[in-house]
């Protein structure tokens, strides 16, 4: 059986190097594009003007306002062709505007995700490979969401200027959760982290959890590795006493009287499905308000918004229509939340203080990641953008002086990287395989 999962990992292995840099590009190809569309002909600028002006606190100058809405739509606009040996590649400029760019910062969120899911992969691995443990899933995955009351409280702190208070009180339902994880999974290392508003509601409160487990349990002590397998299955019986328990915790720490709390837990059957998961939890908070994003009318001050419903009767597309003061609580929600809250929260043996510990333990090799990895690359010229095609994009040529020179050239998508330029990952640690083979399929070796 050994053998058997040896096989099965290494296949999804070279099957995950060559296909995942191809799907990251195309993700980061279709954010780009999207993008686009929501700044030129979604009314993304026009509200995002209103925005500024009416509710930001950080953009409050007027001049300023200016400066950053022209810099969001300038976003890709520049693009760089750029050499290094024998390649070459065109690279979009991006604003860097991680907190309010669709483009930049669910780019960022995409590459940390990325990093996070592969290194889920390479501790799956060393278990089955080095320890001989045989895992029965690639991790289960949880959504928790907390009773309606209970957000509306909590978020309300938010816009009433106590944001310390909605930290400790944030800091709290972490607790909560984490906890009943431990107790549900113990031994088991998991990260979380929260959505504040539901895809039916993107404006409004609705706290949950998304988790993600890893399908083992993990504790390292000294260099010894001790670990095994989570079943992937659940009975009835189990699910109603896991309900309960989430029922009673709520009910015990917010003096409610609910008599049932429903949750979602299912098992994760490939890679695929483990990355998909893992991009889901690290997403951009505005992430559905982006997708849903159909249009905004400046002259009515709405935006026509659609989400897709899942139910026992099948999916159906849902139209709503939200009005600006309505949309800028979503906006302005994010930009209430203290700065050095951490949203993404690892636990167990792959928490922050024992991550390196056990990722040593299994034999990787650490490797520190910062912004400036790129300068690999030389610049050769410039050239702004003009148009989109299906299979690529047009550009036009800029001359010294970066004036544009009427030369139209079209790029097609293989020679064009559109992960944008300007996004400050920040110093990170990443965990490799023993020989360094990660960087084969790595998120940055990627020129996508
Ligand atoms: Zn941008």
């Amino acid at each position: 059986m050994t053998t058997n999962c040896l096989t099965k990992h290494n296949k999804s292995q070279d099957i995950e190097s060559s296909t995942s840099k191809k799907d990251k590009s195309l993700l980061v190809r279709r954010l780009a594009r999207r993008s686009k569309w929501l700044k030129t002909s979604g009314g993304y600028l026009d509200y995002m003007r209103y925005y500024n002006f009416e509710t930001s606190a950080k953009f409050s100058d007027d001049y300023k306002a200016d400066e950053n809405i022209s810099s969001l739509g300038r976003c890709q606009h520049t693009w760089w062709l750029e050499s290094r040996g024998d390649e070459t590649r065109f690279r979009g400029i991006g604003c860097g505007h991680r907190d309010v760019c669709p483009l930049c910062g669910p780019y960022y969120q995409l590459v940390l995700s990325r990093e996070s899911a592969r290194q889920m992969v390479l501790v799956q691995e060393a278990l089955d490979v080095a320890e001989d443990i045989e895992l029965e899933s690639y991790g289960l995955k949880l959504v928790l969401p907390f009773h309606k009351g209970v957000s509306e409280r909590i978020d309300a702190l938010l816009f009433t200027g106590e944001s310390h208070i909605w930290r400790d009180e944030v800091d709290k339902l972490y607790k909560l959760v984490s906890e009943l994880v431990k107790k549900w999974f113990p031994g088991v290392p998991f990260v979380m982290s929260p959505d504040y508003t539901g895809e039916s509601a993107p404006t409004e409160p609705h706290y949950h959890f998304n988790v993600y487990l890893l399908p083992a349990t993990l504790e390292i002590k000294g260099n010894s590795v001790s670990s095994s397998a989570i079943q992937h299955y659940f009975n009835e019986g189990e699910l109603q006493l896991m309900r309960l328990s989430w029922r009673d915790a709520q009910n015990e720490a917010f003096g409610l009287e609910l008599k049932e709390a429903n949750f979602n837990i299912r098992y994760i059957k490939t890679e695929a499905q483990l990355y998909h998961w893992l991009r889901y939890l690290y997403r951009h908070s505005l992430s559905d308000i982006w997708r849903g994003w159909r249009g905004y009318h400046d002259d009515t001050g709405v935006l026509t918004y659609q989400y897709t419903k899942k139910d026992v009767a099948g999916r159906k597309k849902v139209t709503l229509e939200i009005d600006r003061e309505q949309l800028s609580k979503a906006f302005f929600r994010l930009e209430l939340i203290p700065t050095k809250f951490k949203r993404i929260r690892w636990y167990g043996s792959l928490s922050d203080g024992q991550r390196g510990k056990t990722m040593l333990a299994f034999g990787l090799e650490r490797e520190v990641r910062d912004d400036d990895e790129d300068i690999t690359w030389q610049y050769e010229a410039s050239f702004s953008f003009v148009r989109f095609d299906k299979d690529g994009i047009v550009l036009e040529s800029q001359d010294d002086e970066r004036q544009n020179t009427g030369q139209l050239l079209k790029v097609f998508d293989d020679k064009l990287t559109y992960s944008p330029s300007s996004v400050k990952l920040g110093r990170r640690v990443v965990w490799l395989e023993p020989g360094g083979n990660y960087a084969r399929a790595g998120p940055n070796s990627s020129n996508a």
